[in-house]
């Protein structure tokens, strides 16, 4: 049985270590590309570790793609779009889709616990959200293949051809998911990449890929790091980029395909406001912070990591916040108590090590739960800040960790203006039990998704995508689709 390395303060009692099992995974020692069906070993020779976070053994060697394999995963997907997939009918297509989505289902349990080894998330979070919903994903756009032209009424919807795709480590099946099923919904091929420290899941999809019997070359998977994805950006032959990642990538993509045919949606970052009103249910709004923030160690690019409390009730919320925020597991990520599970990377933990540095700096006072942390691997206790102004660094920058800002407001208008006082536009979170305030602050609020009365909420129907620095186009519902269409 593996060794409970969750942790609490509470010196009377705690729960007995709870692991699940990994007895039921197999993981190849080496990973090759997935071309045509086909594993592929890359032209470089080329491969990298993946690693798991949470105790800094290596899971498996990966291979990394260059300019020649992504020509090769190209060149595969535009000869499967051209001589099988856009011949075939919606209602063949969705079969496929379909088919896919029954197997994840089925190996549900393997792809939570090989998401929670590679990627450092709870297990309660990859089980319970991350492999459902992508399960979800691919059942709810089989639906849509063969009723495109319902999605786009008075037109005639296209393909765009072959889709690159370039997704984070955040949600590696997932966003795998959000990403390729309404491109082949839509009639397209695709050549995705998974992020560097997180492919193990996007290579056992392609596993089911390959024996859901998906003609070859319609899903490639190319695994590498920033090169492999800049290949894709720049193959002469991608109609479209989808791309989720951190603004400044973002950006760069955004230069490289200026004046070229490809199509674009990016998903990038984001600060987003979590505020509460003086009415609101506090307990319930206390249990929505620490689900925006701290819960899959503020690694969501929504994360409620800005909070605004109204003035009168702060010291009683921030009261709450602390004393919730000794109550979390932090540890071993295969444990079903773990509440916050081991940052991604080695790299991201000294990023967000470096603004907890520099919110001391800037004179705002810090709170950190007392819990301890495993001596191995890379986690990071919840950590609040209040004296918080919105010129402090840690109040404007992405810090993608479990890391909250607490700021005050006493008005409608004063929050208004602060939780819009920032580059990024991903989401926000509206508690209050006043129906007409919360109409009020969705219409002004700008940000892609504003939720009311709960927090990081997630269903395939509903679309999700930015303002301003945090990207444009909408993933998810007909919107996601229409991402894929001329
Ligand atoms: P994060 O900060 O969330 O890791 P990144 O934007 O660095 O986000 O990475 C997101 C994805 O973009 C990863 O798959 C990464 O390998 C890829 N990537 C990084 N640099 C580039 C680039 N210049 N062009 C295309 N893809 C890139």
């Amino acid at each position: 049985m593996a060794k409970n390395t969750s942790t609490k303060n509470t010196a009377e009692w705690n729960y007995a270590a709870s692991p699940e099992s990994t007895s039921h995974i197999r993981l190849e020692k080496k990973y090759q590309l997935f071309i045509n069906n086909e594993w592929v070993s890359p032209s470089s020779k080329k491969y990298f570790p993946s690693t798991n976070p949470a105790s800094e053994e290596v899971l498996a060697e990966i291979a990394w793609a260059n300019d020649v394999d992504v020509d090769k995963a190209v060149k595969a997907a535009r000869k499967a779009y051209q001589e099988v997939w856009s011949k075939l009918s919606g209602a063949e297509r969705g079969k496929y889709i379909y088919r896919i989505a029954r197997m994840m289902q089925e190996r549900a349990r393997e792809f939570a616990v090989i998401e929670s080894l590679d990627c450092g998330k709870p297990i309660r979070e990859s089980r319970d959200v991350d492999v459902p919903l992508a399960c979800n994903h691919f059942f709810y756009y089989a639906g849509w293949a063969d009723k495109l032209e319902y999605a786009m009424p008075h037109k005639k919807p296209e393909a765009l051809g072959v889709a690159g795709q370039i997704i984070p480590w955040n949600f590696p099946l997932l966003m795998a998911a959000w990403k390729i099923a309404p491109a082949l919904a839509a009639g397209n091929t695709v050549v995705l990449k998974p992020a560097e420290t997180t492919s193990l899941t996007a290579l056992k999809l392609a596993e089911i890929i390959k024996d859901s019997g998906l003609p070859p070359g319609v899903v490639n998977i190319v695994t590498g790091y920033g090169d492999t994805g800049a290949a894709i950006v720049n193959h002469p032959d991608i109609d479209k980029i989808a791309f989720t990642g951190s603004t400044n990538v973002g950006k760069i993509i955004q230069r490289a395909i200026a004046g070229t045919h490809k199509k674009s949606t990016l998903e990038l970052g984001g600060k987003s406001a979590n505020i509460i009103f003086d009415d609101a249910p506090i307990d319930q709004a206390v249990e929505g912070i620490v689900n925006g923030i701290f819960f899959n160690q503020g690694h969501v690019c929504c994360a409620g990591s800005r909070l605004f409390v109204q003035e009168n009730i702060a010291e009683r919320v921030i009261h709450k916040l602390k004393s919730r925020m000794e109550s979390l597991y932090v540890g071993d990520p295969l444990d079903k108590n773990t509440d916050i599970g081991a940052i991604n990377s080695k790299e991201q933990l000294e990023t967000i090590e470096k603004y907890i540095r520099i919110g001391k700096e800037e004179g705002a006072e810090i709170y950190q739960s007392q819990c301890a942390i495993p001596s191995k691997g890379y986690f990071c206790r919840p950590t609040l800040f209040t004296g918080v102004s919105q010129s402090h660094v840690i109040a404007q920058e992405e810090i993608f960790g479990p890391v909250l800002t607490i700021q005050t407001f006493r008005t409608v208008d004063e929050v208004i203006q602060k939780a819009n006082n920032t580059p990024y536009g991903l989401a926000a979170g509206v508690w209050t039990d006043k129906g007409s305030r919360i109409f009020n602050l969705t219409t002004k609020l700008r940000a892609g998704v504003v939720w009311a009365n709960t927090y990081n909420k997630f269903d395939p129907v509903s679309p999700f995508g930015g303002y301003k620095e945090s990207g444009f186009g909408r993933e998810g519902g007909v919107h996601g689709l229409g991402a894929y269409l001329k």
